[in-house]
């Protein structure tokens, strides 16, 4: 910890420990085994306001470890791509496939996890380099998502694969809806985030098909998943094959 920086500004210092304080309370207090968080290996009797007391992950989050398993996609030697992930994915992939070959993480900022900054939409990764592409609540962030899924179509080996997820907005929507003539700033209003630049449904799938894609779906999981393993409702996942 930097002293000369806690002196001069001690109220982040603060908020984190209270933070760490109310983390370790909770998982004292919710000692059990009625559910259980796959990205950190936490049972307990509850997740807190969706979130693990432990690591803090998110219900979308705990998705991941139940999709990648549903359909298959934790193998040992691949080489695997992660495009936006948060600390607790990046764990989580990194801690649970087995002699992974490459794992990339990219972002078009720099996030201390990340490896490669760079633009989905335009990358300079060659053809056919990766077995597996993870893509979680990202594209709904980015204008032009068409090029991004013809980036990981190239980027993808044949019969690599996909798993996406967007958010539906509203829950249950059938039908992508988004309109260039929508401004940043009436984001919120029209799509339900200051920073969601359209508001996906059922149908987003097909945008991959579009460049080639095969397509698996998920949308309705076990009520045993849904409790034990804390998952998010309303999202749908989507396995592409290349
Ligand atoms: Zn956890």
């Amino acid at each position: 910890m930097d002293f000369q920086k806690l002196l001069k500004n001690p109220k982040p210092y603060a908020i984190a420990a209270l933070e760490l304080t109310k983390r370790k309370l909770r998982t004292h207090l919710s000692r059990g085994s009625a559910v259980h968080c796959e990205i950190c290996l936490w049972n307990g009797a509850q997740f807190f306001n969706g979130k693990c007391p432990k690591c803090n992950s998110l219900p979308r989050t705990r998705l991941i470890p139940f999709s990648l398993r549903h359909f298959g996609l934790i193998r040992g030697n691949q080489k695997i791509l992660h495009i936006a992930p948060n600390l607790n994915e990046y764990n989580y992939v990194k801690n649970t496939f087995e002699n992974i070959q490459v794992y990339d993480r990219l972002n078009i900022r720099e996030v201390p996890h990340i490896n490669l900054v760079q633009d989905i939409t335009k990358t300079d990764i060659p053809d056919n380099s990766y077995d597996l592409v993870i893509v979680w609540h990202v594209l709904e962030h980015i204008v032009e998502d068409r090029k991004a899924a013809s980036e990981i179509y190239r980027i993808l080996k044949p019969k690599g694969n996909l798993l996406m997820s967007v958010p539906i907005y509203p829950a249950g929507n059938l039908i992508t809806y988004e309109d260039p003539a929508i401004k940043y700033e009436d984001y919120e209003k029209v799509h339900g985030h200051d920073d969601h630049c359209r508001s996906c449904g059922m149908d987003y799938y097909k945008r991959f098909e579009s460049v080639g894609f095969s397509t698996q779906v998920l949308e309705e999981y076990t009520a045993e998943g849904l409790k034990r393993y804390g998952l998010s409702q309303n999202h749908v996942v989507w396995c592409f094959s290349k």
